[in-house]
């Protein structure tokens, strides 16, 4: 199973999974972690391992009531925070520089995985 590791624009950690974004909620007993459904309305809730190697929920334990989160929308966070992380890396850079290359990235993905979401 396939997922992605990103940021909330506030910063908390947070893993897209079968287009459903999920932010960290809590550290369980045996340090599984557990994700839940960035939408408010929606209980929905995952569990990784410790190392958030793995995930350990199987699909159809999941039923969100809404619709699932676009690739597009996914990606723009991506390079959003990407290029936020970078411009406090390197603060010499120029921001416009930073911003065409994480997109040049996110452009390489888009082509390679485009399922039409
Ligand atoms: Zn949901």
């Amino acid at each position: 199973m396939s997922f992605t590791l990103t940021n909330t624009n506030k910063g908390v950690l947070c893993i897209v999974h079968n287009h459903f974004k999920y932010r960290h909620q809590r550290v369980m007993a045996r340090r599984d972690i557990s994700w839940r459904c960035t939408v408010r309305q929606c209980n929905s809730t995952i569990h990784t391992n410790s190392k958030i190697s793995n995930i350990l929920t199987e699909n159809e334990n999941i039923s969100h009531n809404h619709n699932i989160v676009k690739n597009r929308d996914i990606q723009r966070q991506i390079v959003r925070n990407n290029c936020k992380q970078k411009a406090t890396e390197c603060i010499m850079e120029r921001p416009n520089k930073t911003i065409r290359r994480e997109l040049m990235v996110v452009e390489t993905i888009e082509l390679l995985h485009d399922d039409n979401v």
